[in-house]
């Protein structure tokens, strides 16, 4: 294809609000361009590796047994109220009424409408196991949309949904999608890695996200160097302290004036904050927005709270859990802050943390201005409505399989797989009957890619200083011709005679013959990406060309017969895996 007849528009600055470099290397390379904030549209080069991501994603489903089906982004209410989630999913999700005044949303992920299809269609066990998927738009009204394809608010999801008998044939499904996971993202050219992950708002039992190891990720993965162990720092697990075989010491108040943070405190009474405890004070709404009670969860003085394993200890949604206002929280449960410990408290939720049974003589508030206790322990001092192991993992803490430091990593995730059980079929009456005509809830199974996401993974992984370096395996196309003078009838003709044999070898190939000066010419081509760039230039005449990869500095020449043999069977390397 002739650039001179392509609908392409670089731009030599990305605009302030982009600082991600796939965000503004996208929009400088025209591959998209924003509607309105968090909703982008894909322009034709971008759209190109848009479909060849969603072609990988599809072979490798197909391959895997999953059938493509394509449901509608819209879906009714009375489906979410079957499954209780139309409260449960918050403000992100978007809802629309029809010109009747009915309810709808658009869909921020398919699980009902897909239970919805299978409880209509499947009766025996004859017909299981089933995998249907779908490549599709999705809606999630995200707070804050933001870095361009990484979090936005429209966006392309592969969502698939195995349906089995049992959990063991559950179990084969799951292991079936990690797989082409795997397969898929290695095929996109991706640094990744499988981690345990939170199961969130979709609930379930197993869960593992797949990341994309990338300094601009939104995640933190703590991961063994030891053992294969790695998960999300909000699903991780930090082991808790060995337990104190210390005698138990007298409780004792001691005026602590104007110490009101455990580095305050702990100076003061010249303790390590491994010594105190921490209290953190929530309050917990119901779906209307009202305060439903509080809560007051417990924690050692040099640890961080995990907000997600509270809210799931709760039973809540992420919404449902903020800071409390203090005051008010002081009238009803007799908090002081900046001096609150667990011993005396009334009317809330009380959560300790798993550690501090086990820990002696330590450091609290006492609900009382300037003071705090010392020698606390759980059990004579204080108890606790729940115990909960909801410590944050920090780096250097230790592996809870093998016991070695954890290391932590940026990721960004691309995928997750889900193990979500009978949740949606009992709530939904997704039912087969067995050899016995017996009846059993379907055991479900939901997967997904976010495959607009999968472009800024892979832009944020392959990039340099000049522009972006596509893997040949998704780029808009495999080689760009670059002719220096579009006006030399030769060089002219050299550009056909390259554009038509690679084409004749299956390589995709751009021509860049517009009238710009060759330094644009260049620029433009390193800052698209395209794998390989052979320059029709001084020696054209001569039939010698030059030959680089988007990957090095350095230029060769080449008779043209050769560049061509070269670039087609890098291209076909390229493709193989
Ligand atoms: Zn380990």
């Amino acid at each position: 294809m002739k650039m001179s007849k392509m609908y392409i528009r670089t731009l030599r600055e990305a605009p302030a609000e982009a600082v991600v470099p796939s965000h503004i290397l996208m929009l400088r390379a025209g591959m998209i361009r924003k509607i309105v904030s968090g909703i982008y549209g894909f322009m034709p080069l971008g759209y190109r590796v848009l479909r060849k991501v969603e072609n990988i994603v599809r072979e490798e489903m197909d391959a895997a047994g999953g059938q493509e089906i394509l449901m509608s982004a819209l879906q009714p209410a009375e489906l979410w109220q079957e499954s209780g989630r139309w409260g449960d999913y918050g403000p992100e999700m978007w809802r629309i009424k029809d010109r009747n005044g009915r309810e709808f949303c658009l869909g921020p992920t398919h699980e009902e409408i897909f239970t919805d299809i299978i409880r209509n269609e499947v009766s025996s066990y004859r017909q299981l196991p089933v995998n249907l998927y779908q490549i599709q738009h999705k809606y999630r009204d995200e707070a804050r949309p933001r870095f361009g394809l990484m979090r936005s608010r429209e966006f392309v999801m592969k969502d698939a949904y195995s349906f089995d008998r049992d959990e063991e044939s559950l179990n084969e499904s799951y292991q079936n999608m990690y797989d082409t996971y795997t397969r898929i993202f290695n095929r996109c050219g991706l640094e990744f890695r499988p981690v345990e992950a939170d199961t969130g708002a979709i609930g379930g039992s197993a869960s593992h996200e797949f990341q994309a190891l990338t300094e601009n990720g939104e995640s933190t993965i703590a991961f063994c160097e030891k053992c294969d162990y790695a998960a999300t720092d909000e699903s991780a697990v930090c082991v808790d302290a060995p337990a104190s075989n210390e005698e138990m010491l007298p409780l004792e108040k001691k005026s602590t004036p104007g110490t009101k943070t455990i580095e305050a405190v702990a100076n003061y009474l010249d303790l390590p904050q491994s010594r105190t405890i921490k209290a953190l004070l929530y309050e917990t709404y119901d779906e209307e927005g009202s305060v439903t009670g509080y809560v007051a969860a417990f924690i050692r003085g040099d640890r961080q709270a995990n907000e997600t394993k509270l809210i799931n200890a709760l039973g809540i949604n992420e919404y449902q859990l903020a800071f409390a206002n203090e005051e008010k929280m002081a009238a009803v449960t007799g908090c002081v802050g900046g001096f609150t410990g667990p011993k005396g408290l009334h009317d809330c939720k009380i959560i300790v943390d798993s550690e501090l049974p086990g820990l002696r003589n330590l450091c609290a508030g006492a609900n009382e201005a300037d003071c705090h206790y010392i020698n606390m322990n759980y059990g004579r001092d204080y108890e606790a409505d729940m115990i909960v192991n909801f410590k944050l993992v920090g780096e250097g803490d230790v592996c809870p399989e093998c016991g070695a430091p954890l290391k932590f990593k940026r990721g960004m995730e691309v995928g997750q797989v889900f193990k979500l059980g009978t949740k949606y079929s009992k709530a939904m009456g997704a039912v087969y009957k067995d050899e016995n005509m017996k009846e059993h809830e379907i055991v479900m199974g939901c997967y997904g890619i976010g495959v607009t996401r999968t472009l800024s993974a892979i832009v944020e992984q392959h990039h340099d200083d000049n522009g972006i370096i596509w893997p040949v395996s998704v780029a808009p196309y495999h080689v760009i011709v670059t002719v220096v003078k579009q006006k030399d009838e030769e060089a002219m003709d050299l550009a056909d005679r390259l554009e038509k044999e690679l084409s004749a070898k299956g390589v995709e190939v751009m021509v860049d013959d517009r009238d710009e000066r060759p330094g644009v010419k260049f620029k433009d081509a390193d800052l698209l990406g395209i794998p390989v760039r052979i320059t029709v230039g001084k020696k054209a005449a001569e039939g010698i060309v030059e030959y680089r990869l988007r990957t090095d500095d350095q230029s060769v020449e080449l008779p043209v017969g050769e560049a061509v043999a070269k670039a087609a069977a890098f291209i076909s390397e390229g493709l193989s895996h």
